[in-house]
């Protein structure tokens, strides 16, 4: 079999585990629980989950959504999560078997496998926290923070392998690399908390969490700047879109929360798939 595609099943499975594990980190970290133990036991009755019956999508065919001792149903966001994770490792991971498939220098190749990393890591953060904010009106500090200082390892990671200039330059291509991905990060964290603090002070009430303005500076730390600007875009866009259908069907007034966090974690997702694309486009427009 040719090594493009068993770069793919590889991150394929690899996704798919993940999602497994995504599911646990959504279930517990809100509630303040271990990941790690106890193993995972049915929502409804307390039965620790079979390790047969723990394979990411399949499991859930087979019981057909049920917990095998009470029947009792399993969210299909388990599922959900397990192939979105499963698909995303894989696009993740297309640069990289596209690399590895055409032999190319080692250079290339540890350079592709980081970004390859870096985007499947920051997927796993992003629905994660995407998932946690809709549901639980909670985005963790192990993701948040987390996320932020693995965004930033990557970025030290990546910038040994950022190709020299060949003219002189005050800042070392390294320290040019890593530090645009710095100010991104503090950039969006200091939006975020400048317009949370404007925020409470015009209207008197907290609007946005800290979690926002942490999350945010993740995706400045993943991305860096341009993107990051594509990935606020984008959340406001929805969030906006989101808002005005609850107040049209009047399931909502102008008090009601929204959870932003989820929109920045899909602005996030948008941005890192298709980021670069869109800045090209935008900057055609005005050619
Ligand atoms: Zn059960």
């Amino acid at each position: 079999m040719p090594a493009f595609w068993i770069v793919l099943i590889f991150a394929a499975v690899e996704g798919l585990l993940s999602g497994s594990f995504l599911n646990v980190c959504i279930q517990r970290l809100p509630r303040g629980r271990s990941v790690v133990r106890p193993r995972s036991a049915c929502m409804a009755c307390g039965h620790t989950v079979r390790w047969f019956d723990n394979v990411p999508v399949l499991s859930f065919m087979v019981l057909r959504g049920r917990c095998r001792d009470c029947s009792g149903k399993i969210s299909l966001l388990y599922p959900a999560v397990e192939i979105a994770m499963g698909a995303w490792f894989v696009f993740a991971a297309l640069p990289f078997a596209k690399t590895f498939a055409m032999d190319a220098s080692g250079e290339q190749l540890v350079l592709a496998l980081l970004h390859g990393l870096a985007v499947a890591t920051f997927g796993f953060l992003l629905v994660g926290l995407l998932c946690m904010d809709w549901q639980r009106w909670v985005l963790p500090d192990e993701f948040t923070l987390g996320g932020i200082c693995l965004g930033l390892f990557f970025a030290v990671a990546e910038s040994f392998w950022v190709p020299s200039v060949p003219y002189k330059t005050f800042f070392t291509p390294e320290e040019a690399f890593f530090g645009k991905r710095f100010a991104a990060a503090l950039a969006g964290y200091l939006v975020l908390k400048c317009i949370g603090t404007l925020y409470r002070i015009l209207r008197g009430r907290t609007g946005m969490g800290g979690g926002d303005a942490k999350l945010l500076a993740m995706v400045g730390a993943f991305l860096g700047l341009e993107q990051l600007a594509v990935a606020f875009f984008v959340a406001l866009l929805t969030c906006t879109f989101f808002a005005l259908g609850l107040l049209l069907t009047r399931r909502a007034d102008g008090r009601t929360p929204v959870p932003f966090g989820s929109f920045l974690s899909v602005g996030g997702l948008v941005a890192a798939a298709t980021g670069e694309r869109i800045l090209s486009w935008y900057a055609g427009m005005f050619r």
